[in-house]
């Protein structure tokens, strides 16, 4: 029944080799295991932490991939960034690593029962974006989640699930606590649609999130000053609404509990998806559509192509933790 393990093993292989790669300015952790499979079969989730650690306490940035068993492609991308950055002798290798400015936290696979079930949902048949119990205003009916039955996709659950608790757990332990800093934090996946979007939120809701101001400086800044024009920015509910989005309440509980109640408060947990658009080579094989990964996962001659046309974004995109709140509010 466990059609994606090799899958899995390999990701886990790449993930011990960043180990490697890192030497001692990398750590591996775990923060819990999946549900278990119909087998009996659970997976632990691992983390990295990447840099010194007093750059991990200070100046950290978040990587998240695998949310959604099918998306690899959101795997993928991340594993080569970090190979990528890691690599002495690559183009992207960042000094600023082992100097000790920043540090790089990242859960590349959330979801590892769903990658080794070839599924979008975690074991249980839980889609963790949908699975945080925050209500969504209109959202899309089915896709945005609903509590019919497990065996139809975007079911939300009752109550959170062991993934999106260890989701939760990373988030907290390690941009909480930390002050004077802005802290970046991506989670990539891939989905509908021709083009890549990279969504701040709500997803829950169009009213604009405390932070908005920022983010759409911090768009103009990525879109403009560095050149990534071909991403969409926005607000995820000016594509579509869903309930039960996990950064949706991360984002909220961080507000809530640590900018509205700690005077002189100056940093900023700050996190995005980006959605990688894995439509655009349907043209060339009308024949996807029609197989089950097909419509989340670019065609294979397209996709060292795709992998590595991210390593720059997300180069930038970490080292806009080198920069300080008051830049984002003057
Ligand atoms: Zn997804």
């Amino acid at each position: 029944m466990l059609r994606g393990l090799r899958r899995l093993n390999r990701y886990e292989r790449r993930i011990l080799n960043i180990l490697k790669l890192g030497g001692k300015y990398t750590r591996i952790n775990q923060f819990g295991f999946s549900r278990k499979t119909s087998d009996g079969f659970r997976f632990p989730i691992h983390s990295l932490e990447i840099g010194t650690e007093k750059a991990i306490k200070s100046n950290p940035v978040g990587f998240v991939a695998g949310v959604h068993g099918l998306e690899t492609v959101g795997i993928r991308i991340l594993l080569d960034f970090l190979e990528y950055i890691l690599d002495k002798n690559s183009e992207g290798f960042l000094p600023e690593i082992k100097k000790g400015k920043l540090g790089i936290v990242a859960l590349p696979i959330l979801n590892p029962g769903g990658v080794a079930l070839k599924s979008r949902s975690n074991p249980a048949g839980v889609d963790l974006m949908r699975n945080s119990g925050v209500d969504a205003e209109d959202p899309l009916p089915f896709f945005g989640g609903h509590r019919i039955s497990p065996k139809l996709p975007y079911y939300r659950g009752n109550g959170m699930e062991p993934e999106s608790r260890a989701l939760y757990r990373f988030v907290h332990k390690y941009f909480y606590d930390v002050n004077h800093s802005i802290i970046p934090v991506i989670d990539l996946h891939s989905g509908f649609g021709t083009i890549d979007h990279v969504w701040w939120p709500f997803a829950k809701s169009k009213n604009p999130c405390f932070d908005t101001p920022i983010y759409e400086k911090m768009a103009y800044y990525l879109r403009t000053v560095k050149g990534h024009d071909r991403f969409k920015y926005g607000a995820q509910s000016e594509t579509y609404t869903t309930h039960g989005d996990l950064w949706d309440r991360f984002y909220d509980h961080y507000v809530d509990q640590i900018i509205n109640t700690t005077k002189n408060w100056t940093a900023r947990f700050l996190p995005i998806t980006l959605e990688v658009g894995t439509w655009s080579d349907l043209k060339q094989n009308p024949e996807k559509l029609f197989r089950k990964r097909g419509i989340f996962n670019p065609g294979k001659e397209n996709k060292i192509e795709t992998i590595t046309g991210y390593r720059e974004f997300l180069r930038d995109f970490a080292l806009l933790s080198l920069t300080k709140l008051n830049q984002w509010t003057q």
